[in-house]
């Protein structure tokens, strides 16, 4: 048995809905501006020319219903409310009519953001990690499998934070879908199960502060909620 200096750090999972196991992550990925509106909101145009990524750490997971701190260094932290895919078979140079034999399920996820991190390093040219790899930012709800779910493609995506809705959308607004995201990133990644893929967020994100219940939810998915602790 391989000794180690200090223990490793411990396998990230989250539940599946209907299933005694667990789903173990191994990378995520997040897709930037995918749904009109929302990039319209940020000031950008829309265009196809290809989707863009970003990246969190394994250790962001946070699982839905918890409390979460008040994360350090920003004085704008967002929520963006989002559908995520979790894949269950490795994709590499995959076509787009055989990305979504690669998905596992779908899951409510939550991409919490420091946006005025994330700002200034849009206008200074540099990397996004300060914004976007944020301890407890990756907030996940159970993962639901195909088999249950589908491939939903329409269905409403929506979140709430103290009762007042703030997004709320609809999964066929997406730009890129599914299996073209699966594609597309599979031509720059060896995509292994355990992969999650958060799909980009609607219009209305916003901040929130100590104290903030967020509650969200997709159709045929179920909900996700989250507190800032007080
Ligand atoms: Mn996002």
């Amino acid at each position: 048995m391989t000794a180690h200096a200090f223990p490793p750090p411990p396998v990230v999972d989250l539940p599946i809905q209907g299933r005694a196991e667990r789903f173990p992550v191994r990378r995520i990925f997040c897709v930037g501006r995918n749904y009109e509106a929302h990039a319209k909101e940020m000031g950008h145009e829309v265009d196809r020319e290809a989707p863009f990524y970003f990246t969190k750490s394994r250790d962001t997971v946070q699982e839905s219903g918890a409390t979460q701190p008040y994360p350090p260094g920003t004085q704008n932290y967002h929520y963006e409310m989002e559908f995520v895919v979790a894949l269950g078979a490795p994709a590499f140079q995959i076509a787009p009519e055989d990305a979504l034999a690669t998905v596992f399920g779908y899951a409510c996820g939550l991409d919490m953001t420091r946006r005025d991190l994330q700002q200034k390093g849009k206008d200074k040219g540099r990397p996004w990690d300060l914004g976007k790899d944020v301890d407890n930012s990756a907030v996940m709800a159970e993962v639901v499998p195909v088999a249950a779910c589908g491939h939903p493609t329409t269905g409403r995506i929506f979140l709430e934070v103290d009762g007042t809705v703030k997004q709320d959308a609809d999964l066929s607004d997406l730009i890129w879908s599914v299996p073209e995201l699966i594609a597309d990133l599979s031509k720059f990644y060896r995509l292994q199960p355990g992969d999650l893929i958060f799909t980009g967020t609607p219009a209305g994100v916003g901040p929130v502060g100590p104290g903030a219940n967020l509650h969200g939810g997709i159709d045929g998915l179920g909900t996700i909620d989250l507190k800032i602790a007080g």
